[in-house]
């Protein structure tokens, strides 16, 4: 069976085409860039062989999706025969809000929840429902799913998403902490679990998914108890241009005293804060390097990074009482071990004891067989996620 994955932006569109048989292999993937804008391409690497950039002139996101299923049937670079082959399409969705709680097969229904969320997450739900009508045209009567970020923090208890603000903020206008990256920290503490050999239902864990953005999650017996975002992708560890926690007031005071438009605040906070904020990039590879190089922004940049996820570790061994297994992933939380050290250095009163050679190898538990507590790097697999469920959905109808 064939599953098409689709994460859709407001001028991009990934994808991934996954062959589902004893086990999932993925055909093609590919990116498509800068829809409606000059210049729009798609990069498509069908699987075993190199990959190929066609520049086409793809005017809107319908444009964009026909454009993907030219690419997989290409005679030169395509995969399948023919677009009929495909039997699903999993899509990933950003907010679900308070609906959904698992992925969902989309009717009618579902689309108006998804666009009354928009609301919630006007930069990116929007491009999402696009993502969902345009392959419901091109390709009628195939079953398509949406997959939420929000969705597994659903299990928060109220203490962890109410905020302290007058309570009709939450019930007239849904403000509360959702949490975002689900489908990244489910899928990286599951695998921790079946690494660790234990039950996940049995487990404390602790979930780090460290890339552009990044949240922290706390997974108690299997269920998300609290996370780092909040309303929206904002709240949290410091992240490459959003700010993370920051006091409030400081958004008044922007706008009171120093005349910052609420654009203005609004582009500040998410755009030029962070570590671009801090030290003008947001590249964490870049600022390792100025930091090797004596930079010394950088270098304040990596401590306040690595601080505030210090700080979120510590809060969420409290929320757990304890904890078996710290878990890092996506970019930075893959593939840089110094961070991980660094992040992990104030957790010996725990008994987590580092093994660094095995750190430095990347290896998957990369903690002593002693320690009290595993520290992990697992490789995130949202697509692979999406695609299970979209394949488990369609085939339960
Ligand atoms: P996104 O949130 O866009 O999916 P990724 O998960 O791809 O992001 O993570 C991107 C981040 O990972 C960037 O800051 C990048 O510099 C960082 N990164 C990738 N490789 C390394 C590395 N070897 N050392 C430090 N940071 C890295």
């Amino acid at each position: 069976m064939l599953i098409l994955v689709i994460n859709c932006g407001s001028s991009s569109i990934k994808y991934q085409l996954f062959e589902i048989n004893s086990q999932y292999t993925i055909l093609a993937k590919g990116l498509v860039e800068r829809i409606g804008l000059p210049g729009s391409n798609i990069a498509h690497k069908p699987n075993g062989k190199d990959e190929v950039v066609i520049n086409k002139d793809l005017p809107d996101h319908r444009a964009a999706l026909a454009a993907i299923e030219e690419a997989l049937v290409s005679p030169v670079h395509g995969v399948i025969k023919d677009v009929n082959e495909i039997a699903g399409v999993g899509h990933r969705v950003v907010h679900g809000g308070e609906k959904f709680t698992r992925s969902i097969l989309i009717n009618e229904h579902v689309l108006d929840a998804i666009r009354e969320n928009a609301k919630l997450a006007p930069l990116h739900n929007p491009p999402n429902i696009t993502g969902i009508e345009v392959s419901q045209a091109l390709m009628p009567g195939v079953p398509n799913v949406a997959v939420f970020d929000t969705a597994i923090h659903q299990t928060m208890p109220k203490k962890a998403y109410l905020y302290g603000l007058p309570i009709d903020l939450y019930h007239k206008h849904g403000i509360r902490k959702y949490g975002f990256h689900g489908t990244s920290h489910g899928y990286v503490a599951k695998q921790a679990a079946k690494l660790l050999n234990k039950p996940f239902e049995t487990l404390k864990i602790i979930t780090c998914h460290l890339g552009n953005g990044g949240s922290i999650t706390a997974f108690d017996h299997g269920k998300s108890v609290d996370t780092s975002m909040g309303l929206t992708p904002l709240e949290g560890i410091v992240m490459g241009t959003r700010s993370g926690d920051i006091d409030p007031a400081i958004v008044l005071y922007l706008q009171e005293e120093l005349g910052v438009s609420l654009s203005q605040t609004n582009d500040l906070l998410n755009k030029q804060s962070g570590l671009k904020g801090l030290c003008g990039k947001n590249d964490m590879r870049d600022i390792v390097k100025l930091a090797n190089q004596g930079e010394e922004m950088a270098q304040v940049a990596i401590d306040v990074f690595c601080y505030r996820i210090q700080k979120y570790i510590g809060s969420y061994v409290a929320v757990l009482n304890g904890v078996n297994a710290i878990v890092f992933t996506a970019g930075i939380g893959e593939n840089s071990p110094f961070l991980r050290e660094q992040v992990l250095e104030n957790f010996s009163y725990l008994g987590l004891k580092l093994d660094t050679a095995k750190n430095r190898a990347n290896e998957q538990i990369f903690s002593t067989k002693d320690s009290k507590v595993a520290a992990m790097m697992i490789r995130t697999n949202e697509e692979l996620v999406i695609a299970q469920d979209t394949f488990d959905i369609i085939t339960r109808r």
